[in-house]
């Protein structure tokens, strides 16, 4: 009886743990320790329609959220052992940071000190050895791939009546960058598109990974 009882437990602290997994957060660790990146990026009109923004900001485009450490079971490190933010680090990115990685709600340099805390500080590996490498490297990695365009190359463009079938989203982004990327919709909105970037910062295919997935079909908010 008391086997059969500490068999019952192990499973359900296996089940337990194998359910978590896709949510585990490494706070605190060491940079570099992780499998890929996300790179995230939201849809202004989405996103503004869930939360007060600053109008001035506000345009029909993709801006950057993060590039974000991710490993393939969904777990992911934050807030990782590294040098504080600063601003003077980036002087000369500013332009180009304020118009496509801005914050949407706040002061942009709030906004990219809490991305390099959480996100950056553990993006220390490969190619980013600072500050400046990993701003700079989201900002190449928005040039290099552009999901308006890709979007609008097939037909897919901002409206407020026309919906498109996940599917078909999917399918442009395949045709026009050459990998899958995630998406994530918020009331029958796409809110959020994100590219699998490796450590080396090279395109690849995505995972499928808890809590990125969007069904049916969506709308992409627009101007009017
Ligand atoms: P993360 O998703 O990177 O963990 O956290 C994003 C944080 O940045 C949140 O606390 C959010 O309120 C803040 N934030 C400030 N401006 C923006 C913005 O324009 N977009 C998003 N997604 N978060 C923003």
């Amino acid at each position: 009886m008391k086997i059969f009882a500490a068999l019952s437990l192990l499973f359900v602290l296996l089940a337990v743990s194998a359910t978590s997994r896709s949510i585990t957060i490494y706070e605190g660790g060491n940079p570099g320790q992780f499998d890929f990146y996300l790179f995230v990026q939201q849809w202004i009109y989405s996103y503004c329609g869930q939360q007060t923004c600053i109008a001035s900001k506000e345009r029909e485009a993709f801006t950057i959220h993060g590039l974000w450490p991710e490993n393939s079971d969904g777990s992911y490190p934050s807030f990782c052992k590294g040098p504080s933010f600063s601003s003077s680090a980036i002087q000369d990115l500013m332009n180009q940071l304020n118009y496509d990685w801005p914050s949407l709600t706040g002061p942009n340099t709030d906004f990219w000190t809490h991305e390099w805390s959480k996100h950056g500080t553990c993006s220390l590996t490969g190619p980013i050895t600072n500050i400046h490498d990993y701003f700079a490297a989201g900002l190449k990695v928005y040039n290099a791939y552009n999901i308006s365009s890709s979007l609008a190359d097939h037909g897919i463009v901002p409206s407020n009546t026309q919906s498109y079938s996940i599917t078909s989203i999917t399918n442009a982004l395949i045709n026009s960058l050459g990998n899958t990327p995630l998406l994530q919709c918020q009331n029958g909105q796409l809110s959020t598109v994100a590219l699998c970037i490796t450590k080396d910062l090279e395109l690849m295919d995505c995972p499928a990974l808890d809590g990125w997935s969007c069904s049916g079909s969506t709308i992409i908010p627009s101007t009017d």
